[in-house]
């Protein structure tokens, strides 16, 4: 299972070599932890007991580079997105990298899959789950992988 960007330069399938059909795949822009993509990834869990969530993050990602710019016109539910990814990165008021933001989003979102449902933490917890955090790069055509999210 798949939490990814919608951006169209990743390609889910392509990256990770497999055939259509055999990843289950939930896109939005920022690859951020919202009702529809933990309400997804339950049913991930427990219809198709699926035991790997890879978060994967983007380098030059619009949503995140949104959340990490002082001033953005964007419609009302683009905002809140924007908002809510801004508020996972931004600690006081330090202006954010974008460079180093797409690196730590992906490991923020595994986090909050975790603390917001009791299925996901429960599934980590019991070793039934594993999340791994990772960031497509570009440049190099690579995954950049950050290391599997527990809740310890
Ligand atoms: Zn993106």
């Amino acid at each position: 299972m798949v939490l990814s960007c919608s951006d169209s330069r990743v390609p889910i399938e392509l990256l990770f070599d497999v055939g259509f059909g055999d990843l289950f795949v939930i896109r939005n822009a920022g690859n951020a932890c919202t009702e529809g993509s933990l309400a997804s990834i339950e049913y991930g869990l427990e219809a198709l007991n699926i035991s790997l969530l890879v978060v994967l993050g983007h380098q030059g990602c619009g949503a995140v580079a949104a959340a990490c710019a002082d001033h953005v016109s964007l419609s009302p539910s683009l905002s809140q997105l924007v908002l809510h990814i801004r508020q996972g990165l931004v600690k006081g008021a330090v202006p954010l990298d974008p460079d180093l933001a797409v690196r730590r989003h992906p490991v923020l979102t595994a986090q909050q899959l975790i603390g917001s449902s009791q299925l996901v933490q429960d599934r980590v917890n019991s070793g039934a789950l594993v999340i791994e955090p990772a960031c497509y790069t570009f440049d190099h055509g690579k995954i950049e992988w950050m290391g599997s999210t527990s809740t310890a």
